[in-house]
């Protein structure tokens, strides 16, 4: 029985519920006066349910599908303006006791390296990434008890935001970790975390069932009610993500949906962000062995469609995308992407021989973190290295009514700013330097408020002449 409420995963994420969504969608999607309804309260900001999304996902109707895409365009405007928030991943460890078989750490593989970073090598680790200008990391460890416990992943977190070289600082850890305990969330949270990031990979269970076929990620409800459990510990954001190209992706989008309106009816907060991955090959790893993968027009469509349906969330995309196809779902709905990435256990202070790949997946996008924020401002966006909202206690429900009052575009806009100045002066190369420097001097007038304006010049001074971590 299908109850958003539920605490229960195979009743929040009904298989039912999902197959009457597909059902419904495919009688509707021909319905353009429907379809036209829909997108209108799309329009209104409103948000939609899965039924709806899912009718709008399955519409193919040209010049609906073009009204959906500009829409999306539109949403991204108003919320997120012209923004991207910038990170970089750190995997700490890649030994892993589960059996995933998209995933080529899945314990069975013998010939991958298994690598586990010291917190000393953590150390070296973190003063790269800070000396390519990153304040926001991902950290991503294997689920391995023996290996990997609790106690190292806190260890690693207060290692990682006691490092101070130069003017660097990681000012946002978000962890992506196993399913665990509320115990281990409330240690979590204790330890300062940002987000709390879990991929569900498929909301199919059958099919989660075969592609987890041992290790403690085989039970689907205790991975998939990780999120109640997060919450359960205190914390409020929690990022959702599926691995399409497992399933089909129309299950994968409307179960994904629910997971966001469960989110919302139990906790009265939807997901912080939302990530869209697609399968990539890996050593041990063929993505054409799994036959639900996905193109870049659906793909596009996909993101359209979230960004319409959940407006206040963030999206994110990873260095498994190409840099074409990042421009492209960047316009859509993109507020958050990763730049200069390792996927391998370290690499960041000294590339990893090649002969010890301990890569997760291989990287599409092999520009530096210069080159992303270059080439973000020559296709009209402002790269971002803001935390502000976590590091001032605006998180869950008090982030999102910010969002919700429009107050944020008053923080976000002079904080992407200040936090551009910091890496020009800090890390970019001269070249980058100049085209920040001309889009900062544009951009100030884009301040709404006169008297933010005028702070943020003045700090900005302030920044030139070596003052940091300025924020609204
Ligand atoms: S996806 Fe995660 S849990 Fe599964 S094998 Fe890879 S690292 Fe382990
Ligand atoms: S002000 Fe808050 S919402 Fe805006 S970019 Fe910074 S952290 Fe994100």
């Amino acid at each position: 029985m299908y109850n958003p409420q539920s605490l229960k995963a195979e009743e929040f994420i009904s298989h039912d519920e999902i197959m009457a969504t597909l059902a419904y969608a495919d009688a509707n999607a021909g319905d353009l006066s429907l379809v036209e309804q829909i997108i209108e309260k799309a329009r209104q900001r409103r948000g939609l349910t899965h039924r709806e999304a899912s009718v709008l996902l399955a519409c193919n109707d040209k010049e609906k599908t073009k009204e959906i895409f500009a829409l999306a365009e539109q949403i991204k405007k108003d919320f997120y303006g012209n923004r991207i928030v910038l990170f970089a991943p750190l995997y700490l460890s890649n030994y892993c006791v589960n059996g995933c078989v998209y995933c080529p750490y899945h314990a069975k593989n013998k010939h991958i390296a298994r690598k586990k970073m010291t917190q000393e090598e953590i150390r070296r680790e973190v003063i790269a990434l800070q000396d390519m200008g990153h304040k926001r990391l991902a950290l991503e460890t294997g689920e391995d008890p023996v290996n990997n416990p609790i106690e190292y992943v806190l260890e690693s977190i207060k290692t990682i935001y006691s490092i101070r070289h130069k003017n660097g600082a990681i000012r946002r850890v978000n962890v992506n970790i196993a399913a665990t305990t509320v115990e281990n969330y409330r240690k979590l949270k204790d330890a300062g975390i940002g987000t709390y990031i879990l991929f569900q990979e498929t909301y199919h269970k059958e099919s989660y069932e075969q592609l987890h076929p041992t290790g403690p990620k085989h039970n689907y409800a205790w991975h998939t009610e990780a999120m109640d459990r997060a919450m359960e510990g205190g914390i409020d954001d929690v990022g959702l993500g599926v691995l399409f190209g497992l399933e089909k992706y129309r299950y994968e989008f409307a179960g994904l949906l629910m997971h966001a309106e469960h989110l919302e009816a139990v906790h009265g907060v939807g997901p912080h962000t939302i990530s869209v991955p697609r399968i990539k090959h890996a050593d041990d790893i063929d993505p054409s062995a799994f036959d639900n993968g996905i193109d870049d027009d659906t793909f596009a469509k996909i993101v359209a469609c979230i960004r319409i349906a959940v407006p206040y969330t963030g999206m994110i995309i990873s260095t498994r995308e190409s840099p074409a196809c990042r421009e492209r779902v960047l316009h859509l709905g993109i507020s958050q992407i990763s730049g200069g990435s390792k996927t391998s256990v370290g690499g960041y202070a000294e590339p990893e021989p090649a002969e010890e790949n301990s890569a997760q997946f291989d990287v599409s996008d092999n520009r530096t973190l210069d080159e992303v924020i270059r080439w973000l401002m020559q296709i009209g966006y402002l790269p971002s290295f803001c935390t502000a909202c976590y590091r001032e206690g605006r998180t869950g429900d008090r982030f999102m009514e910010l969002c919700k009052s429009k107050q944020i575009q008053n923080c976000c806009h002079p904080n992407a700013l200040m936090t551009l100045k910091e890496y020009l002066v800090d890390y970019a190369s001269p070249e980058t330097r100049k085209i920040g420097e001309e889009l900062i001097r544009k951009e100030i007038g884009n301040i709404p408020k006169e008297k933010v304006q005028k702070i943020v010049e003045e700090n900005l001074v302030k920044i030139e002449n070596g003052s940091r971590d300025f924020r609204f």
